[in-house]
């Protein structure tokens, strides 16, 4: 499928939203800010979550450390009336699907995700229209007005199993990472229409720069985490055997730190942004872990800084919400990809 209209705007190159221009006022970070952020956080009664790309200071200070989906489900779970999400904007919208009676907040509301906002409703609309009969299937980096429109949400973890539960006569629209995409279809053999997306971070980590670093460290494990856009280059290669599949070990979070834990190499490769690496260097301080690719930086996680997290609890600011009618079909969404499958397998 071809989609002329697809155009993953560059970082940076958006103005700041009417929500920032609104910000309150940024104060200097005190020294003793930590201790201020949870003694807030107590205070409001909020839980910090911080996604595994967030900057070292923010994993730190945070009650729970994972990727999106873990996080929203410890978000609904929660006894924590208000929810702090470190992370990026399509990920607080999902905690606030999950939980719509606590107030969310996120510490930057221009804390986009170009993957996510390769794809709109319309262009959602525009294939149903076409395929009426047609199910459509997006990955959780999608905002929470295209999850309302599609049939089933999934993860890099469950996305084969998804789309294997999908009748054989039906046509399939996935949406909207094109690495992911064309892994499902390798591995399911469905003839899929997929959208052109892809995350700009995990352009930094070429396929050709991927072999070439694999190639020169022949005896040394690659760690390929399989939630963000960022990976699923590397996710497809294993499945063209373009990467020797014994030494690539596609993991989540928690099969990362369960790998971390119990390695016995002193050397590792880790194919993601390279945020991860503080968490796995926590976990196995003798342990050399080498990102792929030291520009796998994702600008938008990194907005979310210290002082931003301060202020965000001080000024309850910024409030996530979402319009209750997109809230429920998209909430319908992401539960019927719980029905099928778990959405954490490989080990949070
Ligand atoms: S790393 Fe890529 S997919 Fe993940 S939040 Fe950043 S831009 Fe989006």
């Amino acid at each position: 499928m071809s989609n002329p209209s697809f155009s993953a705007v560059p970082f940076g190159s958006e103005p700041p939203s009417a929500a920032a221009l609104s910000a309150p006022p940024l104060a200097e970070l005190p020294v003793d800010w930590a201790n201020q952020v949870r003694e807030l956080a107590a205070e409001r009664n909020a839980v910090i979550l911080a996604h595994n790309y967030q900057v070292p200071e923010i994993q730190d200070i945070a009650h729970h450390v994972g990727d999106s989906l873990a996080l929203s489900r410890i978000a609904a779970s929660s006894d924590a009336s208000t929810i702090v999400f470190c992370g990026v904007h399509f990920m607080a919208e999902t905690a606030k699907i999950l939980a719509p009676e606590k107030t969310v907040l996120i510490p930057d509301p221009d804390a986009g995700c170009s993957l996510a906002s390769s794809i709109e409703v319309a262009d959602v609309l525009a294939w149903k229209a076409d395929h009426p009969d047609g199910v459509v299937v997006a990955y959780v980096n999608t905002s929470a007005a295209v999850k309302a429109e599609v049939d089933v949400c999934c993860t890099s973890s469950n996305a084969a199993d998804v789309v294997r539960s999908i009748p054989a006569d039906r046509e399939i629209f996935f949406l909207p990472d094109q690495f992911l995409g064309a892994h499902v279809r390798r591995v399911t053999g469905r003839d899929i229409d997929v959208w052109a997306g892809e995350c700009h971070v995990h352009a930094e980590i070429s396929p050709s720069h991927l072999r070439e670093v694999v190639a020169a460290n022949p005896d040394t494990d690659l760690l390929v985490h399989p939630e963000c856009g960022c990976t699923t280059t590397a996710l497809y290669l294993t499945t063209t055997g373009d990467l020797p599949a014994e030494r690539t070990k596609v993991l989540s979070t928690g099969g990362m730190a369960e790998y971390a834990a119990s390695t016995k190499s002193s050397r590792v490769l880790v194919a993601t942004e390279t945020g991860i690496l503080h968490q796995l260097r926590k976990a196995a301080p003798n342990t050399e872990f080498v990102p792929v690719s030291e520009r796998a930086v994702c600008p938008y996680m990194k907005m979310i800084t210290p002082a931003k997290l301060l202020r965000s609890l001080r000024e309850n600011w910024f409030q996530i919400e979402v319009e209750p009618s997109i809230a429920v079909r998209a909430k319908a969404s992401v539960e019927r990809m719980i029905a099928i499958g778990s959405p954490s397998r490989g080990g949070e």
